[in-house]
């Protein structure tokens, strides 16, 4: 049932933000939003809310795919989108402290004006936030090289719902007194605190690029020509992004503006980029990496990118997924299963797939190197029943085959009823014993992750969102 919050509650609010930090925005769903404008008031408005027993939402990008900022009981919003600032680069250190509302480009950006790369990398990059990021563990781009969002903070600051600050570890890589409290946060889904502060971890900034598409000829291929570009790259690959043939020849066909690099025909297409120091030299590795493949035979057909503006073209193929508007009603699925499985995995999932609608269309891309694909299924009426029927089918073959629901974009409301598929009921129950200590009277983002006993619609993801418009 939905409810509005007390006047009292909404008096005491003003009163910490001031009359302008409290706004409504339909397009970040119903009701109040309150944006603070430090930890300070963060912690204030999450100890009213507290008090009052109100359900609290934090909201950073809203680019979640999970329905994870889904405000559905008349929850109060919590924006952190004036915690902003970038508030030191330490060179010596290699570090940023950032608030948790600052934009992921923003960070990019300015890691980069100072010679230095924060590796993560995602196409909702120009609105998405860090201290989303964060709360999705998200994972992107170039997990194959730098690892996820935990594997790139060295120390957050985090409020808790009683309005207790935690403060931040330091910007040392070690530190292992007791228990690593900061993990709880990342990949927390905004359900254990918030956080409204964190030390990113830099890396040296890659000064050689080299990119290109390749066409493999089987799925034993595709494995073999990862080992190999693992092997014989020392370190610099950065992507491996694996495109099975319907999204390839659909993403450059004729209802989109992308050109194929390579002809269609081949099963399976990868997008690969090297980042290096010295382009010369590392162009020229480049080529006879590429160049031993072809003669083991592990790719049949590749082009490499000649400049930045062919660079780019071959990344937006990849990413602009918003051309399955072409194809809507969707459902995009994010799943990880051990790249040994994947095969079984994709034949299976087809199988089923047309045994009960023919027609439909599934296209498959994704992280192959991270053991993720995201699977994209277009069939019938876009109805909920149609919607479950499906879901069952995907995370059926995942659960047979001991993979996850969520690789990287999380549970929130969207696949929590299929958590236990692929976590264990301990894990679950411990689990929710940590929510209790965190957030003993459940103020915060209730209903996401695991289960409140209650249905909700299904909200569209961005994708579906698009797909739909
Ligand atoms: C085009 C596109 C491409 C994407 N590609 C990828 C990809 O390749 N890899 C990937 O992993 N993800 C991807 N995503 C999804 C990704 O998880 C999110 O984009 C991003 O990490 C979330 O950041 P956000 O600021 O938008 O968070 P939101 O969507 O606003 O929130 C996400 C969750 O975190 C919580 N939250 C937000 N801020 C805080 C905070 N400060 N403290 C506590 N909780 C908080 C929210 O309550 C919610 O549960 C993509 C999304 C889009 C739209």
């Amino acid at each position: 049932m939905t409810q509005t919050p007390p006047q009292e509650l909404l008096d005491k609010l003003i009163k910490i933000v001031g009359p302008n930090g409290i706004i409504e925005d339909e397009a970040r769903g119903p009701g109040p939003i309150v944006r603070p404008h430090d930890t300070g008031e963060v912690a204030a408005v999450l100890k009213a809310c507290n008090e009052a027993r109100y359900p609290v939402v934090p909201i950073g990008g809203n680019t979640t795919m999970v329905q994870g900022t889904h405000r559905v009981q008349g929850e109060i919003g919590l924006s952190l989108e004036r915690l902003n600032e970038i508030e030191e680069i330490d060179l010596a250190s290699r570090t940023m402290t950032v608030g948790a509302g600052c934009i992921l480009q923003t960070v990019q950006e300015t890691a980069e004006e100072n010679g230095l790369l924060f590796p993560l990398d995602l196409g909702g990059r120009g609105s998405a936030t860090i201290g989303g990021n964060i709360s999705t563990n998200a994972g992107g781009n170039r997990v194959i090289r730098y690892g996820m969002t935990r594997d790139m903070v060295l120390a957050l600051e985090a409020v808790l719902p009683d309005g207790t600050i935690l403060p931040m570890q330091g910007k040392a890589l070690k530190n292992n007194t007791g228990y690593d409290l900061k993990h709880l946060f990342v990949g927390g889904e905004g359900t254990l605190g918030i956080v409204t502060k964190a030390i990113l971890r830099l890396r040296p900034l890659p000064t050689s690029d080299n990119c290109a598409y390749v066409a493999v000829p089987s799925f034993k291929a595709l494995t073999a020509f990862l080992s190999h570009m693992e092997a014989a790259s020392a370190g610099t690959l950065s992507s491996f992004e694996a495109i099975w043939a319907d999204y390839y020849e659909f993403i450059t066909g004729e209802l989109t503006p992308h050109k194929p690099p390579l002809p269609h025909g081949s099963p399976f297409y990868v997008l690969i980029e090297n980042l290096g120091v010295d382009q010369d030299k590392d162009h020229a590795r480049f080529e006879e990496i590429l160049g031993e493949a072809l003669e083991r035979e592990l790719i049949t057909d590749a082009v490499i990118a000649k400049s930045e503006a062919e660079r780019k073209a071959m990344w937006e193929i990849r990413d602009d997924v918003f051309q399955m508007v072409h194809i809507a009603p969707l459902w995009a699925f994010d799943i990880s299963v051990a790249i040994g499985d994947m095969e079984n995995y994709t034949v299976d999932l087809k199988a089923r797939l047309s045994e009960r609608w023919p027609n439909h269309h599934l296209m498959i891309f994704g992280h192959l190197g991270d053991g993720n694909l995201h699977v994209i299924v277009a069939v019938g009426d876009g109805s909920d029943e149609t919607h479950h029927e499906v879901e069952a089918i995907v995370y059926d073959g995942v659960r047979k085959l001991n993979g996850s629901v969520s690789a990287e974009h999380g549970i929130g409301l969207e696949k929590r009823d299929y958590l236990s598929w692929t976590r264990s009921e301990e894990e679950i129950a411990l689990m929710k014993q940590i929510k209790k200590i965190f957030d003993p009277n459940g103020i915060l983002n209730p209903g996401k992750v695991f289960s409140d006993g209650k249905s909700y619609p299904h909200t569209p993801s961005p994708l579906e969102r698009t797909a739909a418009e």
